[in-house]
This record gives structure tokens, C-alpha cells and sequence, in this order.
């Protein structure tokens, strides 16, 4: 089935948009735009029930020239091979924009994993580890958890992978168990880099998080963290959502008691009731009025339609791609600032990243020593990024990507063309 909306597309018309404000050579762009490799998989899986389905999986390799790939592993009925590839490249420019020495990768199986048992889920998870094998592994690349995969996953792919390697091999995956290697604060990074995000962007008008009235789609790893982590740090969390539709309270919503009840997966939120809390669907959840609307979800959310409709101040994209190119240009002509996935998402990466160093190294860091450094990281590239804005003369996205691009290309440069 043709998607009305390509997100490798959009990844590309974006790369090309950079490149001419960014005034970059276009010599090496095919190079940028193209993934290395691009593998299908097709993966039989014995039913509860004793029948076999095939599920089709992915893996894309788009870059290592800056280090091994690196990239998340979705489960979702929509996901196909373009959108693995737009996630790939996307991942590409993230390790690339706050500079730490992965490419990127994405992989995915085209799944409604609600619809198979826990046992299908970890069965089909390892005949997918089983297939893409021959390409992973700790110095080669990384799978870690995205939509619908989680902790749990990662721990079979490790077993999987270990089992076929004949020894423990902790470096293959991360956003595993802390007890399988883990790191302290990566089950949470992606959502506190989110905040994280938010803060710089407030400091640059002299505000701070205090107060700040946010809503957030999605009640995920990414969705769900942030948001907790805002209602600790003194923000309202105005509204939220899931695949079910979204909750609304003006004073604030207590987010340590929804956070309760949406854990271990069986709740939804259109079953939550509280004093207060009103039921609202996803698209009323964009447009409700705040500071801060943080898309924590899918893909091209915030299209066209709803960049004019949106009354907020700022957006920080927490889910990957959730801004189409054309909405882009509209909430920049509306004067809403809009903080880039490729930055505002990146802790779960930097966060992977830690969690590699010390498997590869034997260590383990305490949670203060990773949040400490993630925020260092973070801020640094943030400084960065301003400075591109300043000296570029264009929106968090475009200053974003030119430095990414700029970095990929200068490592490309003096590596030279193989043969
Ligand atoms: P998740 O599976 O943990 O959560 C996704 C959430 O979105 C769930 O609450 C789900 O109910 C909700 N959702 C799904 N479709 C929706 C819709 N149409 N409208 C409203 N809500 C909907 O996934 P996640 O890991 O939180 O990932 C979310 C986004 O963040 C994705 O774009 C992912 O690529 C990106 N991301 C994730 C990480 C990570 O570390 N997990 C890192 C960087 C970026």
C-alpha cells in the first residue's frame, strides 16, 4: 500500500533545504541521501494457535562513516521500508548533530504487536535477530528500542544474538535490562533530553520551566518520561494523549498518578478519570492553547492543517519526523519556534551511547553521573546550533542539519572514496 505521505521524502526535501541555506556543495549529496545498505527480511513465526504467519522486517544501514550504525527497532503495522530509511537517515544527522561517534540505522518489523501474545512477540523477535545477525553486532551496529519495543526486547535480541555468538555479547543492543548491562538513565533519557530541550529554548527569552503550560502527544517512553520529569520540574502538564485519545485539566495534570496507571501497558488513558481531567481527542490535543506542544508520537502529525491552527509557542519534537517540511515553513511564518527532532530527541542516543562506552569498557555509571553528562552534551550542541542560527540566519532545523551535514561531509572528505 503507497503512503499519501513519504517520510524519506520529507527527510530529503529537508537535506536539499539545508544544503542551499547552508550554501554546501551538493558534489557528495547522493552519498547523504542514500542509505549504505537496505535489508527486507521475511520472518516465519509459529502462532499460539500452531499456524505460521511470515512477517515482513527491516534493517536500513544509511551511514558509518562517523562510527558504527546505531538506530532503534520499531514494531508497527504502518512501518515499511521507506519509513526505516527516513528513520536511518534521520538517526544519521542526530549522532552527527551532537557529535558523538555513531551513524545511523533503523530497523522494524510490519506488525500491530497488540494483536500477538507475549510469546509471539518474543518468538518473532528472535527468528528477526536471527535474520539480521550477519549485520549487527558491538562495534558494527546497535539496534535499541522505538515504537512498541522496549527493555524487554532488547534483552531477547541480546539472548538471541549471544546464543549464536556463544558468548555473552552485551554491546550488541542498548536500552537492555540494567541487570543485562544496561545503563542507569537510559530508560528515561530520550524523554529528559526532551526537557532538557525545553529549557535552552526558554533560557534564550530568559523563562524557565516553571509554570511553562505543555501538552504532549503520546504517553510512551519518549511522551510519557518527558512529561513526568516537566510536572518534577515545576511545568503544568496541561494535556496528554495516547493511541486512544488525550486528557485535559487546566491546573495541571498529576502526572505521578497517571504515569501509575498507564504502567505495565494495560491501561489506556480514555479509561483515566480524575476531578477535573476532561477527555479530548489527539487532534483537539494539538490545538490546545500553551508554551510548549511536544509531539511524542508518530510521524507527520502536525501537517499543513494543523501548523495554522496551532496556538502555542514552541515545539519540541520528541518523536522523529512529526513536522511536515510544508508545516515547517508555516509555523516559522506564524513566528512559532520549533525545536528539531534531531537535537530534541538525541537523548536516548547519547544515553545509548553511554550505555555502550561502559559495556565495551566494563563499567558501570551511577544515574546522577549519566544525567550530568547528557546535559552536558546536550548544551554544548545547543550552543552550537544558536551560533549556526545566528550566523546562517535561519530557523533550529536548517542550523541543525547544516551542522550535521557539514560534520558527515568533512569525515566523508578526508576518508576519500573507497577503492
Ligand atoms: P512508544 O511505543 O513507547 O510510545 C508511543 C506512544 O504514542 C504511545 O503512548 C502510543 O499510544 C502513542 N501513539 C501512537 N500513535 C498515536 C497517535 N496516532 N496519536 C496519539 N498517540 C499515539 O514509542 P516511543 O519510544 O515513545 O517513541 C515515540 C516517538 O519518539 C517515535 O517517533 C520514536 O521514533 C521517537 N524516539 C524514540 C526514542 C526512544 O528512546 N524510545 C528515541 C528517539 C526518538
Amino acid at each position: 500500500m503507497e503512503r499519501a505521505y513519504d517520510p524519506y521524502e520529507n527527510a530529503v526535501t529537508v537535506l536539499e533545504q539545508a544544503m542551499d541555506v547552508g550554501n554546501i556543495d551538493r558534489s557528495m549529496f547522493e552519498i547523504i541521501k542514500n542509505p549504505q545498505r537496505a535489508v527486507i527480511v521475511y520472518l516465519p513465526v509459529e502462532m499460539d494457535d500452531g499456524t505460521v504467519r511470515v512477517f515482513e522486517g527491516y534493517r536500513v544501514q544509511h551511514s558509518n562513516i562517523r562510527g558504527p550504525f546505531k538506530g532503534g527497532v520499531r514494531y508497527h503495522q504502518d512501518c515499511d521500508l521507506n519509513e526505516t530509511k527516513a528513520l536511518a537517515t534521520w538517526m544519521t544527522l542526530k549522532c552527527a548533530v551532537v557529535n558523538i561517534p555513531f551513524g545511523g540505522a533503523k530497523g522494524g518489523i510490519r506488525v500491530d504487536p497488540k494483536t500477538l501474545s507475549k510469546q509471539e512477540i518474543r518468538r518473532l523477535t528472535r527468528r528477526y535477530t536471527y535474520a539480521i545477525e550477519p549485520i549487527i553486532g558491538a562495534d558494527s551496529d546497535i539496534p535499541a528500542p522505538d515504537v512498541n519495543t522496549n527493555s524487554q526486547t532488547m534483552a531477547w535480541i541480546l539472548d538471541t544474538y549471544s546464543m549464536l555468538k556463544g558468548k555473552p555479547c552485551p554491546g550488541v543492543v542498548t536500552g537492555k535490562p540494567v541487570e543485562l548491562g544496561g545503563s542507569r538513565g537510559r530508560e528515561s533519557a530520550t524523554g529528559r533530553g526532551v526537557v532538557i530541550s525545553s529549557k535552552l529554548i526558554l533560557a534564550q527569552t530568559g523563562e524557565t520551566l516553571a509554570g511553562a503550560r505543555v501538552v504532549i502527544q503520546g504517553m510512551g517512553n519518549v511522551g510519557g518520561n518527558a512529561a513526568r520529569i516537566f510536572h518534577h520540574r515545576g511545568a503544568k502538564v496541561i494535556a496528554i494523549s495516547d493511541v486512544s485519545g488525550g486528557i485535559y485539566c487546566s491546573d495541571g495534570l498529576d502526572m505521578d498518578l497517571i504515569s501509575e496507571f498507564v504502567a505495565g501497558g494495560e491501561n489506556l488513558l480514555k479509561d483515566y478519570n480524575a476531578p477535573g481531567v476532561t477527555h479530548i481527542s489527539n487532534q483537539e490535543l494539538l490545538l490546545c492553547e500553551c508554551d510548549i506542544l511536544v509531539p511524542a508520537a508518530m510521524e507527520n502529525q502536525i501537517n499543513e492543517d494543523i501548523a495554522l491552527k496551532i496556538q502555542c509557542r514552541f515545539v519540541i519534537e520528541g518523536a522523529n519526523g512529526p513536522t511536515t517540511a510544508a508545516a515547517d515553513a508555516i509555523l516559522s511564518q506564524r513566528g512559532i519556534t520549533l525545536v528539531p527532532d534531531i537535537f530534541a530527541n538525541s537523548g536516548g542516543v547519547i544515553v545509548s551511547y553511554f550505555e555502550w562506552v561502559q559495556n565495551i569498557q566494563t563499567l558501570t555509571w551511577e544515574r546522577d553521573q549519566v544525567n550530568e553528562m547528557l546535559e552536558g552534551i546536550m548544551t554544548k550542541a545547543f550552543r552550537e546550533i544558536m551560533e549556526e542560527v545566528r550566523v546562517s540566519k535561519c530557523s533550529l532545523r536548517m542550523a541543525a542539519y547544516i551542522l550535521a551535514i557539514r560534520r558527515l561531509l568533512y569525515a566523508e572528505e578526508i576518508k576519500g572514496i573507497f577503492p
